[in-house]
């Protein structure tokens, strides 16, 4: 139930940022753009179960929901050496080292609102 929760975080974060954007109630939201990193531990088959669940009787009801998946991406502490991050607990394929520090693919967040008149 954990992406149940997230969805309601990001249908919270539209909705915030649709009020800035002067949304009206005419106004059709066409798709909801996110980007969720490799390495997140979010199950993105789970979120696009759950967004229409939670999209229900909100100006996201009839919104495409479009996730783009961002690379994980890790910098080695012992050899320097940036690697491909596929899962958390993995070591460095230059020195074998578990030290790093990862520079992409744990976040998850909303990218664009597509909206028309
Ligand atoms: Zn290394």
């Amino acid at each position: 139930m954990h992406e149940f929760s997230l969805c309601q975080s990001v249908i919270k974060i539209v909705s915030d940022q649709l009020i800035k954007k002067k949304y009206k109630s005419t106004n059709k939201i066409n798709k909801v753009i996110l980007s969720i990193g490799e390495i997140a531990g979010v199950d993105i088959e789970s979120i696009r179960f759950w967004f229409p669940v939670v999209a229900k009787d909100t100006p996201l009801e009839k919104a495409q929901l479009e996730v783009k998946l961002k690379e994980g991406k890790a910098l080695c502490l012992r050899c320097n050496y940036v690697y491909r991050l596929f899962k958390l607990y993995q070591a460095c394929p230059n020195c074998e080292s578990y030290e790093k520090h990862i520079l992409s693919g744990q976040e998850m967040l909303v990218k664009n609102i597509e909206m028309s008149n």
